[in-house]
C-alpha cells in the first residue's frame, strides 16, 4: 500500500543535532487526488454533451438553416444532449446534498412500504414503455424504520429504474421486503429490500466498484441509456447516512440483485 509522509526537518540549536519527523499525510493526500480527479470527470462528462450543442448551434446558424428535414433532426439530439447536461446537474447536486447530510441521523418514524409504493407507482409508466412488469411481495405490512422519506425514495427509485434499463426487455423486476430480528450483517433488528432483475447481470470484477461516482460496469451501455453514472454514488452516501448496507449479486445472464439492508431502532414501535 503507497504511503505519503511529509518529512519535516529542525535543527537543535547548539546540540549540532537534526530533529527529522515524519507524518503520515497518506489520507489528506488521498483525498486531494479524489477531488481532482472528480473535477477532471464532471469536467469531461458536462463538455461532451456541450461540444455537441456548440457544433448543432454553428451547423443550425450556417449550412443547415434552410434545410427544414435537418433542423428538426438535429432539434432533437440538441434536446437529448441538453437533457443529459440537466439530468447530470441534477445529480450532482444531489450528490452533493446527501454528502452534506451524511453525518445528521435520521430521526423520522417512517413506512418503508410507503417509500416502496410511491417508487413502484412513479416508476410504473416507465417499466410499461420497457415491456416489464414490476413484481412487489413485501405483503401489506407496514416496515417502520427511522429514517428521510424523500433520501430513500431516491434509492429504491435509482434501484429499481436500474433493473428496468438494465434488466428490461420484456423481463420481470422483483422487488422483495423482509424484516428480521437478528440481521446477521447488522447483528441486530433490520429491514432487507431486494431488486432483482433477470437481464444480463454484472461480471463480478465490477462489483465492489459499482458505488464510486462515475464508474461504469457497462460504459457504452449506460451512455446509451442516458445514465449519468452517478446514482449508485448517491445511493451509498444515503445508506451509510441510515447506516445502512447495499449487498449486490449478479450472476452472468441471470441478472442483478441489489440488497438494502436498513437497521431498525428500538425505539420504532411497530404498531406504526
Ligand atoms: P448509471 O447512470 O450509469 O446507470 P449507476 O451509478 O446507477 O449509473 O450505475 C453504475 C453502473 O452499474 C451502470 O453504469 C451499470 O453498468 C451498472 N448497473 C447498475 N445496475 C445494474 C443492473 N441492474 N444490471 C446491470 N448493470 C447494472
Amino acid at each position: 500500500k503507497d504511503v505519503t509522509f511529509d518529512v519535516t526537518l529542525r535543527p537543535v540549536a547548539g546540540a549540532g543535532l537534526l530533529i527529522v519527523s515524519f507524518q503520515d499525510i497518506t489520507h489528506q493526500a488521498q483525498a486531494g487526488q479524489m477531488r481532482r480527479d472528480f473535477v477532471a470527470n464532471v469536467s469531461h462528462e458536462l463538455r461532451t454533451p456541450l461540444t455537441s450543442l456548440m457544433g448543432f448551434i454553428e451547423t443550425l446558424s450556417g449550412p443547415a438553416r434552410d434545410d427544414a428535414a435537418a433542423r428538426d433532426r438535429f432539434l432533437q439530439i440538441m434536446q437529448t444532449e441538453a437533457g443529459r447536461m440537466n439530468r447530470l446537474v441534477g445529480d450532482l447536486l444531489s450528490l452533493s446534498r446527501v454528502e452534506a447530510e451524511e453525518r445528521v441521523r435520521p430521526t423520522r418514524q417512517i413506512n418503508l412500504a410507503e417509500v416502496l409504493q410511491t417508487a413502484l407507482r412513479n416508476l410504473n409508466p416507465l417499466a410499461v414503455e420497457a415491456g416489464v412488469t414490476l413484481r412487489p411481495d413485501f405483503g401489506c405490512d407496514p416496515l417502520p424504520i427511522l429514517g428521510d422519506a424523500d433520501q430513500l425514495l431516491q434509492v429504491f427509485t435509482n434501484l429499481i429504474e436500474n433493473a428496468i434499463k438494465y434488466g428490461g426487455d420484456d423481463r420481470p423486476v422483483d422487488i422483495t421486503g423482509e424484516l428480521s430480528l437478528r440481521d446477521p450483517m447488522l447483528r441486530g433488528p433490520s429491514v432487507r429490500i431486494t431488486v432483482t432483475d433477470h437481464g444480463p447481470g454484472i461480471p463480478a470484477h465490477h462489483i465492489p466498484r459499482l458505488t464510486e461516482r462515475f464508474y461504469r460496469a457497462d460504459s457504452h451501455r449506460s451512455r446509451a441509456l442516458g445514465g449519468t453514472g452517478l446514482g449508485l454514488a448517491i445511493v451509498k452516501h444515503i445508506l451509510n447516512r441510515h447506516r445502512g448496507r447495499l449487498r449486490i449479486t449478479s450472476e452472468e445472464g441471470q441478472g442483478a440483485s441489489f440488497c438494502v439492508i436498513l437497521p431498525r431502532d428500538v425505539v420504532v414501535s411497530d404498531a406504526l
